[in-house]
């Protein structure tokens, strides 16, 4: 066999590859853009799909907005207004932080950013690609000479940002991306999750030639996560559900503070319905959501075997823990989050829904027998 000499791959190239990792389908991209908005303090988001998020993904926020000047750097890589040094990780509480994901995608789509900051009289619209400012693509010809340069418009204060051809540069991405409807309800899948966790937010969600909205939580200041929940999978969350609060020492060490919603007996009877067929769980750390299989496993086998159901539980978590108990920085869509006491939390959650069934089982037979 002829052995191939080694070569540095082209800059470009290796970016191409790191984007595909942080943005590996629209929805991925569609977490980024709704935890900018959330970081920017908004209080509506509004997104717009096309084709799944595959021919277009627009999100529309109400936030402080970007400075016209930090346009031209927006989309640079490592570029972020809210980290500055390594120490300031162990205490971050924005979603980002490392200025990766507008860069991103960038290198896999046609980005357009429209923005008017807090006190601008305008707002200003960039294209980008690859990492850069850009003409627009209809005059990408007749303006080689001139310097790109953001573009003042009328705009609303906030962010919209639009997101065009994922993935027009990665033929074999594409491939595996053709069903859009598949696409379109991981992306609403996404977005009932943020919403869950941030009811005091307005999101809608619409999508082309579709007269109804797939999604539309109207901000509300009662209590609002089991609302919402109650809203999006058609619930009656006040029968359906356990209201789970936690707030204890562990380890004698630090403060774990849970609240949740947990299915209780009587979701189960409700089982035959499809939906319910299904698996939600929906963890969030930190504000953060993420995905922790070893929590979602142990939680079913308690259920299995206090109810002894083959039904599949209801999950929400919003567990808040120290920020420097938890690591965000293991992989860069952040969906990984490793944290300390991992199995000694599992199991204060676990005891609780544990109590919580059999309290339950308890009063139904007491029930009976009277
Ligand atoms: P990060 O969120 O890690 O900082 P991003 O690439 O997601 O990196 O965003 C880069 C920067 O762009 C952010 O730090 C923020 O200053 C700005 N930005 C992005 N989206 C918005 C938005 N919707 N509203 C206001 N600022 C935004
Ligand atoms: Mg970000």
């Amino acid at each position: 066999m002829e052995i191939k000499r080694i070569k540095k791959l082209s800059e470009q190239v290796i970016r191409q590859i790191a984007a595909g990792e942080v943005v590996q389908r629209p929805s991925s991209a569609l977490k980024e853009l709704l935890e900018n908005s959330l970081d920017a303090g908004s209080t509506q988001i509004k997104i717009h799909i096309r084709k799944g998020g595959m021919k277009m993904l627009r999100v529309i926020d109400n936030g402080c907005g970007i400075k016209v000047e930090d346009l031209p750097i927006l989309c640079e890589r490592f570029t972020t207004s809210k980290l500055r040094s390594y120490s300031d990780l162990q205490s971050v509480s924005t979603f980002g932080f490392r200025g990766e994901a507008l860069s991103s995608i960038s290198y896999v789509s046609h980005l357009t950013v429209t923005t008017q900051s807090r006190g601008s009289p305008l707002a200003y619209k960039a294209h980008y690609k690859d990492s850069k400012l850009v003409h627009p693509r209809s005059q990408q010809n007749s303006k080689k000479q001139e310097e790109p340069a953001p573009i003042p418009v009328a705009g609303i204060p906030g962010t919209q940002i639009e997101i065009e051809n994922l993935f027009y540069n990665q033929p074999s991405r594409l491939r595996s991306l053709r069903n859009t409807n598949q696409e379109a309800n991981q992306i609403l899948h996404v977005v009932r999750c943020y919403s869950i966790n941030n009811p005091q937010v307005t999101f809608i969600v619409t999508q082309d030639n579709k007269s109804l909205p797939l999604l539309h939580n109207k901000s509300s200041t009662g209590d609002q996560s089991f609302e919402r929940i109650e809203e999006i999978y058609s619930l009656n969350s006040k029968k359906c559900l356990f209201n789970l609060q936690i707030n204890t020492l562990i380890n004698s060490t630090f403060r774990l503070k849970l609240n949740g919603s947990v299915s209780n007996v009587k979701y189960f009877k409700k089982q035959k319905e499809k939906a319910f067929k299904k698996q939600h769980f929906i963890l969030f750390i930190n504000k953060r959501l993420v995905e922790n299989n070893q929590m979602k496993s142990q939680i079913n086998k308690i259920y299995k075997q206090v109810l002894n159901t083959k039904g599949k539980p209801f999950i929400f978590f919003n567990l808040i823990l120290p920020p420097e108990c938890v690591d965000v920085n293991v992989h860069p869509t952040k969906k990984e989050v490793k944290f300390l006491n991992e199995d000694s939390i599992i199991e204060i959650i676990n005891k609780k829904i544990q109590k919580l069934l059999s309290n339950e089982l308890d009063l139904k037979t007491i029930e009976q027998e009277k």
